[in-house]
């Protein structure tokens, strides 16, 4: 029997990432004023919250996308270009 392709839901809409992904998004904590904007907006649902209050991102599912950096209010998300390797 032929196996058709079925979309699986997982964590990340876009499945994991990592290879392809050209800039991810960096928080920079002392600028953060945890109004987590960047957790309400996420596309994929990537970002967590530490015990803080503090969004956590998952690199293995963020695909970079940047809009968590658009949305961030004080500009604490940068988006930085992946290191090769
Ligand atoms: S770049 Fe930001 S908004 Fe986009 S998937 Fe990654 S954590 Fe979510
Ligand atoms: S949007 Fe910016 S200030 Fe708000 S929780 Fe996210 S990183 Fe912190």
């Amino acid at each position: 029997m032929v196996e058709l392709p079925v979309a699986r839901p997982s964590v990340g809409a876009a499945g994991k990432t990592g290879n392809w992904r050209l800039f991810k998004p960096s928080i920079d904590y002392r600028k953060c004023i945890k109004c987590l904007l960047c957790w309400m907006y996420c596309p994929d649902g990537v970002i967590s919250l530490s015990g803080k209050g503090l969004p956590v991102i998952d690199y293995e599912y963020c695909k970079g996308c940047g809009i968590c950096a658009e949305e961030c209010p004080v500009k604490a998300i940068e988006m930085v270009k992946e290191v090769e390797g």
